[in-house]
């Protein structure tokens, strides 16, 4: 007997990131020495004593179901951290937390979407929102954006993607996959046309605590008044304390909406984990040196990536404000031959690169851009210097 797999899910593209991920596994567990710029999640270990609260809410017996959104008191912490940040006021109930900010984005487009919806999304996007639109029968829209404008939004480009079934923009900054960053200014130009157009704004700001130099991070919402009453935020404490594996991320918005997030989670995965959920509130409420230590680190690594860069010709990054990935343009080496092996595009140069010098990078056609190649630097300075490396001396073949 052949099963049926059901229409929706047939049609769906497996993650890329994940697929490079897994592909650079195998090569390890084969033995191989594999130089594995792919994933974007932090090297480091998540901090000590984040790792002593889940130890302590074990032994203490809290292992148990918890609130479908999540511990009052973790909600709590999130909310307390948007006034403190950003001034921002929400209730706790406005909060529902999730398994991670990946399970937090499905929520949310699971409650807002109908079939024949259709959701805005700047290219390059990452890997994941088209998908998780095309998952609720809406349709995802992409806007295209240009190296030369940071990969930015601009509002023209916004305007020309409404249609009448236009009901969500879904934005991230910092981005992933390229790194650049709105301003505050920036941001109010695409509210304006939010406000105008009557429509609800999904934004995921999960790096929002990794920006670089003079770059300023400004929550949406903050940007014009109305705009709480029209935004989702997605964020979550996987980037910002190294913390991929515990699996814990939230969407905050207007109360109707939470209401139907946690009405929804309650009867698909009853709640997040509970140790992890402990985990997340010390890492909101505990010491947050660590924070800084890590993204000092990865400042490092983003000036010596940006450097390499530059360095090789023919290739070209935007400027990376915040996250840690470099979208590097490798169009000016697609077209041609790699010893003896053709390559037109992005998915034939990361593979090809993998299979002949061990670097794993993702393609920008999975990203919604051909020409292009992620590269992760959440990974070691040694590891990025024998990337690069290699990078050059598969370029120059
Ligand atoms: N949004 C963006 C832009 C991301 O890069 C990621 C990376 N995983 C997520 C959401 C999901 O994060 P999480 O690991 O918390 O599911
Ligand atoms: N967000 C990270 C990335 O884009 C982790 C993988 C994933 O969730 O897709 O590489």
């Amino acid at each position: 007997m052949t099963l049926s797999i059901s229409r929706i899910v047939q049609a769906l593209e497996p993650s890329a990131t994940i697929a490079m991920a897994t592909k650079a596994k195998a090569l390890k567990a084969r033995g191989e020495t594999v130089y594995d710029l792919s994933l974007g999640e932090p090297d480091f270990d998540t901090p000590a004593h984040i790792r002593k609260a889940a130890l302590e809410a074990m032994e203490s017996g809290r292992t148990h179901y918890t609130q479908s959104g999540g511990i009052p008191e973790l909600r709590r912490a999130i909310v307390d951290a948007y006034r403190t940040t950003h001034g921002l006021e929400y209730a706790p109930s406005q909060v529902v937390v999730s398994n991670g900010a990946k399970h937090a984005l499905h929520n949310v487009l699971t409650v807002l979407l109908d079939p024949g919806d259709e959701v805005i999304i700047p290219a390059p996007y990452w890997v994941s929102y088209a998908e998780l639109v095309r998952l609720t029968g809406a349709t995802p829209v992409i806007a295209q954006t240009e190296q030369a404008n940071n990969f930015r939004l601009a509002p023209e480009a916004f305007r020309a993607g409404i249609t009448g079934k236009t009901k969500v923009l879904l934005l991230c900054s910092p981005s992933n996959p390229t790194g650049s960053m709105y301003s505050p200014e920036d941001l109010g130009g695409l509210a304006d046309i939010v406000l105008e157009k009557n429509l609800t704004v999904v934004a995921d700001e999960i790096y929002e605590r990794l920006v670089y130099g003079d770059h300023k991070f400004a929550s949406f919402p903050t940007v014009r008044p109305g705009l709480p009453e029209r935004t989702v935020v997605v964020n979550g404490v996987s980037k910002t304390y190294a913390m991929t594996g515990w699996r814990i991320g939230w969407a905050m918005g207007p109360a109707s909406l939470a209401k139907a997030m946690d009405d929804l989670q309650s009867q698909q995965t009853s709640c997040p984990c509970s140790i992890s959920q402990y985990a997340a509130l010390a890492a909101l409420t505990g010491p947050q040196e660590s924070v800084g230590q890590m993204l000092a680190e990865f400042a490092k690594r983003r000036d010596y990536v940006e450097q390499r860069i530059a360095a090789i010709d023919g290739l070209s990054c935007a400027e990376m404000a915040g996250a840690f990935y470099a979208f590097i343009n490798i169009s000016r080496h697609l077209g041609r031959k790699y010893q003896g092996v053709q390559i037109d595009n992005s998915a034939e140069w990361c593979l090809e690169l993998l299979s002949q010098q061990k670097v794993a990078t993702v393609m920008g056609s999975a990203f919604g851009a051909e020409g292009y190649a992620r590269a992760s630097f959440a990974t070691s300075m040694a590891n990025l210097e024998a990337a690069f490396d290699r990078i050059e001396k598969f370029l120059k073949q």
